[in-house]
This record gives C-alpha cells, sequence and structure tokens, in this order.
C-alpha cells in the first residue's frame, strides 16, 4: 500500500532528514492552523540602556516546541523554514504575535520597544514592507518602537536593493539593527554603509572579554567606530560583571545577555517591567 511505501522511504532516511521532515510537518500544521500539540511562540529577552539606566525594550525570539521531538532550537527549524520559503509564513506569525505584545506593554510603558529577527528571504519578499505596516497599524503601536534584526547575510544578495527597502522602512519610523555584527562574511565596507540605527556586537567578542586582556579586546574600538558612524551599539550576550564593567567604560549604549535576564515568557516579561531591574 502507499501508506507502506512512505513509511519504507522514511526508514530509509538518516535520523538528520527524519528530523527535518517531523520539523517542517510541524510548521505547516502551524501555518495551516491545524489542531496539532505543535506549538510556535516568542520569548522576549530584556535590553538595557547603560546611559538612561533602564530597560529600554525586549527582543523577540521564536521558539518552536513539537509533539514529537520536544522544542527546537530555533537556530535548526529556522533554517529549515529558510529551506522551503515557508519562513514566510512563520515570520508573520511571529511578527504578529510580538507586535500584539507591544501593544499590550504599551499600555503601560509607552516608550519600551521590541526587535523582530527577520531573514533575507522574508525581507526580499515584494510585499514585506506593506505586510509589516498592515500588522503595525492592526495592533496600534507606534513604528518607533519597532526594531528589525537583520544579520549581514542580506547584504550579500543584493546591496544596492537593500538600502533602498531599509531607507523606505526608516521613513515610516522603523529601527534597523544590524545583528551578530563581525561574524558574516561581507564586506565590512559595505557593511557599516548600511542604513541601520543600532550595530550588535556578537557574543563572539563579548565572550572574550572574559578570558583575554582587556588591552587586546576590540570591542571598544567596535563601539567607537559605530558611533562615529551615527549608529548605536548593543552587545549581545553578556553574562559577567566584568564584561559590563568594560562596556561600561568603552561607551557602550544597551547591553542584552543572562547577567541582566534571559528570555521571558510573556507574562515574566511583564513583571520583570514592573521590577524594573537595574544593573
Ligand atoms: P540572535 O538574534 O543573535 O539572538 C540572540 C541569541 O543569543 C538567542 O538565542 C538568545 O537566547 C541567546 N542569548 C542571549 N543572551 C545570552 C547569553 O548571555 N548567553 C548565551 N549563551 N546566549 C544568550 P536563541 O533564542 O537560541 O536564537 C538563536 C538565533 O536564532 C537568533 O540569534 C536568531 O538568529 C535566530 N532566531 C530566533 N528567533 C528568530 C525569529 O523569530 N526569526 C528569525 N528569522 N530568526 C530567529
Ligand atoms: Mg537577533
Ligand atoms: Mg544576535
Ligand atoms: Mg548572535
Amino acid at each position: 500500500s502507499k501508506e507502506f511505501e512512505i513509511y519504507y522511504y522514511d526508514d530509509l532516511m538518516d535520523e538528520e532528514s527524519k528530523r527535518e521532515i517531523i520539523i517542517r510537518n510541524a510548521l505547516l500544521d502551524i501555518v495551516n492552523g491545524n489542531n496539532s500539540d505543535n506549538e510556535l511562540y516568542v520569548q522576549y529577552q530584556p535590553i538595557y540602556d547603560l546611559k538612561q539606566n533602564k530597560i529600554t525594550g525586549f527582543e523577540a525570539l521564536g521558539r518552536l516546541h513539537t509533539k514529537e521531538l520536544g522544542n527546537i532550537p530555533p537556530l535548526d527549524f529556522i533554517s529549515i523554514a529558510e529551506k522551503t520559503k515557508i519562513i514566510i509564513p512563520i515570520g508573520e506569525i511571529i511578527t504578529e504575535k510580538s507586535l500584539k505584545f507591544l501593544s499590550d506593554i504599551n499600555n503601560e510603558y509607552p516608550n519600551i520597544g521590541v526587535t523582530i529577527n527577520v531573514s533575507a528571504i522574508q525581507m526580499y519578499t515584494s510585499d514585506f514592507v506593506t505586510k509589516l505596516l498592515n500588522i503595525i497599524d492592526k495592533y496600534q503601536v507606534n513604528p518607533k518602537n519597532v526594531g528589525l534584526e537583520l544579520t549581514e547575510s542580506i547584504i550579500v544578495v543584493d546591496y544596492e536593493q537593500i538600502n533602498t527597502h531599509l531607507d523606505c522602512l526608516k521613513e515610516e519610523g522603523i529601527q534597523i539593527y544590524i545583528d551578530d555584527f563581525g561574524t558574516g562574511y561581507s564586506s565590512l565596507a559595505r557593511e557599516i554603509e548600511l542604513k541601520m540605527d543600532f550595530l550588535k556586537i556578537d557574543k563572539y567578542f563579548i565572550d572574550k572579554l572574559i578570558y583575554r586582556d582587556h588591552d587586546k579586546c576590540i570591542t571598544g574600538d567596535i563601539i567607537s567606530m559605530a558611533h562615529k558612524l551615527g549608529h548605536q551599539t548593543v552587545a549581545e550576550g553578556v553574562e559577567d560583571k566584568i564584561q559590563l564593567e568594560y562596556l561600561r567604560k568603552n561607551n557602550c549604549d544597551r547591553i542584552q545577555g543572562y547577567y541582566y535576564s534571559k528570555p521571558l515568557s510573556k507574562e515574566d516579561a511583564v513583571k520583570f517591567l514592573i521590577q524594573d531591574k537595574k544593573i
């Protein structure tokens, strides 16, 4: 029978391909609104401003729980979603949830923002901007409180086109972040000319602040360079007080990491705002 054929084929597959099919099917179920035990939700990691000494926002991080495999790390399910373009509806669901959360918290905290990670494939979809603006309109949030995190990989595709897109988004007041700065393969010259507002310094550089002599660390130079070009900086993956002290001394604008807070459920994110933690 047909069922047998499918099963037989499955059985010959390596574990990795089987896992990929399960994840892809779970994503399909979610996109199609099928009633399954697979769940796509968002966690929010607080971001602390070192100049204002207070929380200024959250990064929205997608989470997938599947019935068969449990929790799937975002880098795994995002890359599978990217292969099949299912990242487009998945990205829309994440954006929708994140902006609903933003609209809920902005009633009490009008200046808190949320940043959303966006894949290159989403960014290059012709109606990306229109769809984003529709969701912003639906939840009546201030576009100034909405940030998009893009990785360096977006530049590789089409540098001119991407800057035109970014201009368009910035005109609406949306904040642009370059994520994981310093780890991509694009040229530094082009990267620093991108029309961004914030540069997020990758954890790779922040980790070095723990075990390397601070005189030999270039994080401070990345911060000065960003400032010269008119960009603010966010340090990623701050886990230790030593890192925090270096970043303060070297004028970093914002920090994010387990030292301040892990990613939180939306309920815990609201409690975190009330608590108003200082570091
Ligand atoms: P990212 O955008 O660079 O997000 C930061 C990652 O670092 C998150 O991992 C966060 O949980 C983790 N992190 C934050 N602080 C610390 C720390 O102090 N120590 C350590 N060890 N880790 C820390 P996560 O949530 O596993 O996400 C991994 C990546 O997956 C993200 O990296 C982003 O590139 C991608 N991703 C997550 N959600 C989405 C999404 O909704 N859409 C897209 N396109 N990509 C997403
Ligand atoms: Mg990010
Ligand atoms: Mg990052
Ligand atoms: Mg990173």
